[in-house]
């Protein structure tokens, strides 16, 4: 379980969240929607401990992730503790970030081989058979450079996968591509999200896919989660004016 308790975030006058509750249970895909700047990134990014927030607290499976103040500031646990949650957590980003110099093979296995010490032969071995999930296989020892946008951002899944998170973490993995390939990658979360049993945030501009997937959706504007619930009462029935008018640009 991941628990976010009023977090807050805020660069210099400019409060981006204004006091955040989100529980994220088991094996459940919940996805963030909300306009531009809302503070989605800045969610995903304090649970990666990418980003410090300013106030409140985050635990996964009752462990804190960041406390202690140091004057004023919140610091994160000690690295040995972090570094033990931080390996439960995955997350896809809008911008690939594969590593340009090596194979797609090779940018799969570097984090096992690594960070966890699993063995040349079986890194490869699990790398395979996830390049064959994502649809990368016959790609395995191409370079970053010669994929499309679109199959950067499936080896990026495969290279989070084999980490086994329970958390994994989808920041509009779709946003930085070309209108045709949007479709490949989320078809990929979406066998993804129907046959594991890992807990998923999707962060996403694309209502469709929101509704199709997720079992919760949050909607957050100007740094509050202003509305949540099940997808047919989000998109059917959104209570609030601030998320009717939020959808209506998508109609
Ligand atoms: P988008 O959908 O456009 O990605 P978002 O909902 O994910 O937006 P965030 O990326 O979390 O929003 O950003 C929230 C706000 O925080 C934005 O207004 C942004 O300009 C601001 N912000 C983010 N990072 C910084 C930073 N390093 N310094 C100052 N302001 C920042």
């Amino acid at each position: 379980v991941v628990r976010y308790r009023d977090i807050r975030k805020s660069y210099g006058e400019t409060e981006v969240l204004g006091g955040i509750d989100l529980d994220l249970y088991p094996g459940e895909k919940v996805a963030v929607i909300g306009p531009s700047g809302s503070g989605k990134t800045t969610l995903a990014r304090i649970l990666m401990t990418l980003e410090y927030p300013t106030g409140g607290t985050i635990e996964v499976d009752g462990e804190q992730l960041w406390h202690r103040r140091v004057k004023g500031r919140m610091v994160r646990a000690d690295e040995k503790h972090l570094h033990r949650i931080r390996s439960s957590i995955g997350m896809v980003f809008q911008h690939f970030h594969l590593f340009p110099h090596l194979s797609i093979i090779r940018n799969v296995t570097e984090a096992p081989i690594h960070v966890l010490n699993m063995p040349k032969e079986q890194a490869r071995a699990e790398a395979m058979e996830l390049l064959d999930k994502v649809g990368m296989k016959d790609k395995a020892d191409a370079y970053p450079s010669q994929l499309s946008g679109g199959q950067k951002q499936r080896v990026a899944i495969a290279r989070a996968l084999i980490m086994k998170p329970k958390v994994m973490l989808f920041d509009e993995v779709t946003s930085a591509l070309d209108p045709e390939l949007v479709g490949e990658v989320l078809k990929v979360i979406k066998e993804l999200a129907e046959e594991s049993s890992m807990t998923m945030l999707l962060i996403t501009h694309e209502m469709d896919f929101a509704r199709d997937v997720a079992d919760r959706v949050i909607f957050t504007d100007g740094g509050q989660l202003v509305e949540e619930g099940p997808p047919e009462a989000i998109f059917e029935h959104p209570r609030s004016e601030r998320l009717r008018s939020f959808l209506s640009r998508f109609r």
